[in-house]
C-alpha cells in the first residue's frame, strides 16, 4: 500500500492495492522547452509508479498534451484580456504554424522525460484531439444547469452552482473578490466575476485553432481540457491527480468544480502536488528569466542521471534549491557508483526491503537514497557487496548508472594506455602525471574495476 499525501483532505491517503491504480498528470502546453523546475513536477507521476513497482502494484498514468487554449494571463479568473494563446504567440514569434509549435516542443519534452529515465505515460491524449469530447461534456453542463452563454457567445461555468469550491487550495468563493488581482477588471459576459470560460468564441483575428460548435466558432479553455481528457481516459473515477503546486489554483480547483457537477461524484480519488524548484534561490520560470533546460545541464557534462538523483534527493512536498553545485555533486556521485557496479552480481534485498519501505511513505524518495549512503558506508571494505547495494538501488530508483563510450582521439588513446601500464608497473609518478596531461585535455580520470576510466569534465558556467 502507499500511502501519499493528498492535498484536499490535507493528510495522508491509502492508495492499496487495487491494480491497475490510475493516475492523471497534468502535462506540458506545448510551446516552448520544459525547464528543470517543469521537469520536477513532471517526474512526480514517475515517482509514484516507481513506488508502486516496488510493492508490485501495477499503474495506468495518462497525461495530457495541452496544444489550445492555455492562455498567456493563465489564472483562469479571467480578466478582460487574458492575453494571447500560448501556443499562437509562440507559433508567431517563431513564424511557423500553431501544429508546428507543437509538434517540436513535444518531441522535445518526450526526449527529455526518456533522457531522465521517465516511464513515458501509457497514453497522452492531445488537447485539440479531444474537442468533440470537450463539446460534450460543455453541452451537459449547461443541460444540467452548471453553465452557461454569456453574452458574447461565450460558455462560462458558474462557479456559485458548486457549493465545495475552494477545497483544494482553501480559495472559497467569497475569497476571491473581484480585483484580488486584476483592479476589478471582470469579463462582462459573466455574470459572476468567478466564472471561468468553457469555450470561448473567436474573432476572425484567431486563424487556426477554432473549431465549429453549437455556441460560434471558438476554442475551449484550458481547465475543461483536463476534465474531457480525464473522464475519456477513466469514466467517474479515477486515484491520483498530479500537477505543480502552482496548479492547485485555479486550474485544479476548477477541473474538480467542472468534473464532478458533471458526473454527480467526486471524481479524483487524491490530489498530489510537486513543490516548486528555485535556482539558485529564486523560483525557476520563463518570466524571471531564471530557466535551466536539461540540455544546458548536459552541455556542462553533467548527467540526466544525476538530475534525476538531485530530484530524488529532496522530498517531492519540499521546495528545492537547485544550484550547480549541488549538480556537480550529484554528477560525481553518479560517476562514482558508476565506477563500481560491474561487480554487481546479486540483488541486496535488504536494501531493496528498506527502500522500497521508504518509497511507499509518502514517496519518501530523500530517505531512500540515504538508505543508500548508509549502506555505501558500511560496506566500504566488501566491493562487491557495496556494488550489489549500488546497483539494487540505482535499478528501484531508474538511476542510470552506465557510461556511454567516449570518442577518443588517437592521442588520449595512447595517453590512456601509457597510464594504465605505468600503473601495472607501480609506477605511480608517472601514471599521476600523466592523469594531469589528461585533465589539462578536459577529461575526468578515475580508476574503475576494469581499468581507467575517462569522462569529460564537469564544466558548470561560471
Ligand atoms: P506550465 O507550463 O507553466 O503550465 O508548467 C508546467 C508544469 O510545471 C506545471 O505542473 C507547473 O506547476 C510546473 N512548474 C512550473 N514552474 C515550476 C517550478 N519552478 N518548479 C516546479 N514545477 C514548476
Ligand atoms: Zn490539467
Amino acid at each position: 500500500m502507499l500511502r501519499i499525501y493528498d492535498t484536499k483532505s490535507r493528510g495522508l491517503a491509502a492508495i492499496s492495492a487495487k491494480s491497475p491504480v490510475k493516475i492523471y498528470a497534468c502535462g506540458p502546453t506545448v510551446y516552448r522547452d520544459v525547464h528543470l523546475g517543469n521537469l520536477r513536477s513532471f517526474l512526480l507521476p514517475d515517482l509514484i509508479r516507481t513506488a508502486l513497482a516496488s510493492a508490485s502494484i501495477e499503474c495506468v498514468v495518462v497525461q495530457n498534451i495541452t496544444d489550445v487554449g492555455h492562455m498567456v494571463d493563465d489564472t483562469g479568473l479571467e480578466a478582460v484580456d487574458p492575453g494571447q494563446d500560448k501556443m499562437l504567440q509562440q507559433a508567431a514569434i517563431e513564424n511557423v504554424t500553431a501544429l508546428d509549435i507543437a509538434r517540436k516542443y513535444e518531441a522535445q519534452y518526450f526526449a527529455d522525460l526518456t533522457a531522465l529515465n521517465v516511464h513515458l505515460p501509457d497514453q497522452t491524449p492531445h488537447a485539440s484531439e479531444t474537442i468533440d469530447q470537450m463539446v460534450e461534456v460543455i453541452a451537459k453542463l449547461i443541460e444540467l444547469g452548471f453553465a452557461y452563454q454569456g453574452d458574447d457567445g461565450s460558455v462560462f461555468f458558474s462557479a456559485e452552482k458548486f457549493s465545495s469550491y475552494g477545497a483544494i487550495s482553501g480559495n472559497t468563493l467569497d475569497q476571491l473578490k473581484p480585483g484580488h488581482r486584476f483592479d476589478g477588471e471582470v469579463n462582462a459576459a459573466k455574470r459572476f466575476h468567478g466564472d471561468w470560460a468553457l469555450w470561448k468564441v473567436s474573432d476572425e483575428r484567431r486563424t487556426q485553432l477554432t473549431w465549429e460548435t453549437p455556441w460560434g466558432v471558438g476554442f475551449p479553455g484550458w481547465h475543461i481540457e483536463c476534465t474531457a481528457m480525464s473522464l475519456n481516459a477513466f469514466g467517474n473515477h479515477f486515484d491520483i491527480h498530479t500537477g505543480g503546486i502552482d496548479l492547485r489554483f485555479p486550474h485544479h480547483e476548477n477541473e474538480r468544480a467542472q468534473s464532478n457537477s458533471l458526473t454527480g461524484t467526486e471524481v479524483v480519488g487524491s490530489w498530489v502536488h510537486a513543490e516548486h524548484l528555485l535556482f539558485e534561490g529564486r523560483k525557476m520560470s520563463k518570466s524571471t528569466n531564471n530557466v535551466v533546460l536539461l540540455r544546458d545541464v548536459m552541455a556542462a557534462n553533467i548527467s540526466p542521471a544525476a538530475v534525476r538523483l538531485v530530484f530524488l534527493e529532496n522530498h517531492f512536498r519540499q521546495q528545492l534549491n537547485l544550484t550547480w553545485d549541488t549538480l556537480v555533486a550529484a554528477e560525481q556521485t553518479i560517476r562514482r557508483w558508476s565506477d563500481q557496479i560491474e561487480l554487481a552480481k546479486d540483488v541486496d534485498s535488504e536494501l531493496k526491503v528498506e527502500m522500497s519501505s521508504h518509497l511507499l511513505n509518502n514517496l519518501n524518495t530523500a530517505d531512500a537514497v540515504l538508505a543508500l549512503r548508509a549502506k555505501e558506508k558500511s560496506l566500504a571494505k566488501s566491493p562487491s557487496a557495496r556494488a550489489n547495494a549500488i546497483a539494487t538501488a540505482a535499478d528501484l530508483l531508474k538511476l542510470d548508472l552506465t557510461t556511454a563510450p567516449l570518442e577518443l582521439s588517437d592521442e588520449i588513446k595512447n595517453l590512456v594506455t601509457q597510464r594504465s601500464d605505468a600503473r601495472a608497473e607501480k609506477n605511480w609518478a608517472l601514471s599521476d602525471q600523466l592523469r594531469d596531461e589528461l585533465t589539462k585535455l578536459g577529461y575526468e580520470v578515475s580508476d574503475a574495476n576494469s581499468g581507467t576510466q575517462l569522462r569529460r569534465a564537469i564544466l558548470p558556467p561560471t
